[in-house]
C-alpha cells in the first residue's frame, strides 16, 4: 500500500499508541489521534503536535465520533490489570462501544479497521502454548473479566460488522509487550521491575514467581500490526502477535537485577486472584500469513527500555490509579 492514508489510532496516545503515531507520521501518512488520556499523557505525542500531518483529539471512544478515515487502528482501552481493574465498568464500555463505534465508523467510510485483542481472551490456559483456534478458559466474573470479556465481546462485534455489513477487519491477539513508553506507574511487571530495580528498592514477585509470561519488544509487535493492516490476502485473523519465548516471573526479575546491576533484593508478596500460570504464544500463524516473527530478544528489549527509564523523569508522570 503505497498510497498516503488517512489514519485514525484510538488510544494513540499511550504505549504502543503513541509509537505507532510516531511510526505512521513519519512515513507521511495523515494521523489522528484520538485519546481520553485515562493512562497515558500528552507528552507521548508532544514532538508530534507541530507536524504537518498528525492531530490529536481529546475524546472519549465510548462517544461516537465523526470523522473521514481510510484506516482505524483501535488501541483505546487500558491495558494494565491495575489500569483496568480501577474502574471495570468502564473498561468494558471502552471495549465494546468502543468497538461499535469505530466499526459504525469504519462501516460509513468504508475504512479498514484493526482491533487490538488481547491474549487474554485465553484466560487462564488449558492449552499450551496458546493457538488461535483455543477458546479460552475465562471467569466471566472474576475480577479480570471486565477486560477479558470486554475485549471477547469486542472479537464479537468486529466478527458480525464483518459478517453482516462486509465492515474490513483486522484482529490481532496481543501478548505481553514491553518497552520504552511504558506508563512507569501502570503496575505491569516489566515497569514495576525496572522502576524498583532502578530505586534500588525490592522486586515484588506476585506468587512464587513460577508463573510464566513470553515478553514482545514493543517494535517487533507494531511492525507485526502495521503488517496485518496492510495485508491485502483476505486474513483477518484473529492472528496470535507476541514472542514465543517463555520465562518465569523470578527470571525476569534476575535478569532485571542483572541487566540494572542493582543490589535490590526480591520479595515475594500476593499472588493476584485469577493471574494465569502461564502463556506463551504459538505464532504459527502470524509466521505463514505474514511472515513475520520477533526479533528482539529479551535480553536486549529489557536492556533498551531499562536505558529509557534511567533517562525520564519520573515525576513527570502521574501514577492514573492509586493500584500502582
Ligand atoms: P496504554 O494504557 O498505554 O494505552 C491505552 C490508551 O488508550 C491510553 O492512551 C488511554 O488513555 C487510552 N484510552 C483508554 N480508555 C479510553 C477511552 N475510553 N477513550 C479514549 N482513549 C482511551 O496501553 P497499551 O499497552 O498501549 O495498549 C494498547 C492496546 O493494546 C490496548 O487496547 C490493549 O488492550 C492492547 N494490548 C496491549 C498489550 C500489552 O502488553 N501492552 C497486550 C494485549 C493487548
Ligand atoms: N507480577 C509480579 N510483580 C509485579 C507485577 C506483576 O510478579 O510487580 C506478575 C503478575 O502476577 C503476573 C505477571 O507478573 O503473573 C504479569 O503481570 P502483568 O500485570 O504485567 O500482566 P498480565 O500478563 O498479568 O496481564
Amino acid at each position: 500500500m503505497n498510497q498516503k492514508q488517512r489514519i485514525l489510532i484510538t488510544g494513540g496516545a499511550g504505549f504502543l499508541g503513541s509509537q505507532l503515531c510516531e511510526m505512521l507520521v513519519a512515513r507521511g501518512d495523515d494521523v489522528i489521534c484520538i485519546d481520553n488520556f485515562f493512562t497515558s499523557q500528552k507528552v507521548n505525542v508532544a514532538h508530534l503536535l507541530d507536524k504537518p500531518n498528525f492531530e490529536l483529539i481529546r475524546h472519549d471512544i465510548i462517544v461516537p465520533i465523526w470523522l473521514e478515515v481510510d484506516q482505524i487502528y483501535n488501541l483505546a482501552c487500558p491495558a494494565s490489570p491495575c489500569h483496568y481493574q480501577f474502574n471495570p465498568i468502564k473498561t468494558i464500555k471502552t471495549s465494546v462501544m468502543g468497538a461499535i463505534n469505530v466499526l459504525g465508523l469504519a462501516k460509513r467510510c468504508n475504512a479498514r479497521v484493526l482491533q487490538a485483542s488481547t491474549s487474554e481472551v485465553y484466560g487462564d490456559p488449558e492449552v499450551h502454548p496458546q493457538t488461535e483456534n483455543y477458546r479460552g478458559s475465562v471467569n466471566p466474573i472474576g475480577p479480570r473479566a471486565c477486560y477479558d470479556e470486554g475485549k471477547r465481546a469486542a472479537e464479537t462485534l468486529f466478527m458480525e460488522y464483518h459478517r453482516m455489513n462486509k465492515v474490513d477487519i483486522r484482529i490481532v491477539r496481543i501478548f505481553n509487550t514491553y518497552g520504552p513508553r511504558m506508563h512507569p506507574f501502570d503496575g505491569r511487571v516489566v515497569s514495576n521491575f525496572i522502576r524498583q530495580a532502578l530505586a534500588g528498592e525490592p522486586l515484588t514477585i506476585f506468587g512464587d514467581g513460577s508463573q510464566t509470561r513470553s515478553f514482545c519488544y514493543r517494535d517487533d509487535l507494531l511492525n507485526a500490526i502495521v503488517q496485518m493492516m496492510e495485508n491485502e490476502s483476505g486474513f483477518i485473523g484473529p492472528v496470535n502477535i507476541g514472542n514465543p519465548n517463555e520465562f518465569t516471573i523470578r527470571e525476569l526479575a534476575e535478569l532485571v537485577i542483572e541487566l540494572t546491576g542493582s543490589s535490590s533484593q526480591i520479595a515475594e508478596t500476593d499472588l493476584p486472584i485469577d493471574d494465569p500460570v502461564r502463556r506463551q504464544p504459538d505464532i504459527s500463524l502470524a509466521r505463514e500469513k505474514l511472515q513475520w516473527q520477533p526479533t528482539v530478544e529479551l535480553r536486549e528489549g529489557l536492556q533498551r527500555t531499562i536505558d529509557w527509564f534511567r533517562i525520564i523523569d519520573l515525576e513527570h508522570y502521574q501514577p492514573p490509579t492509586p493500584n500502582f
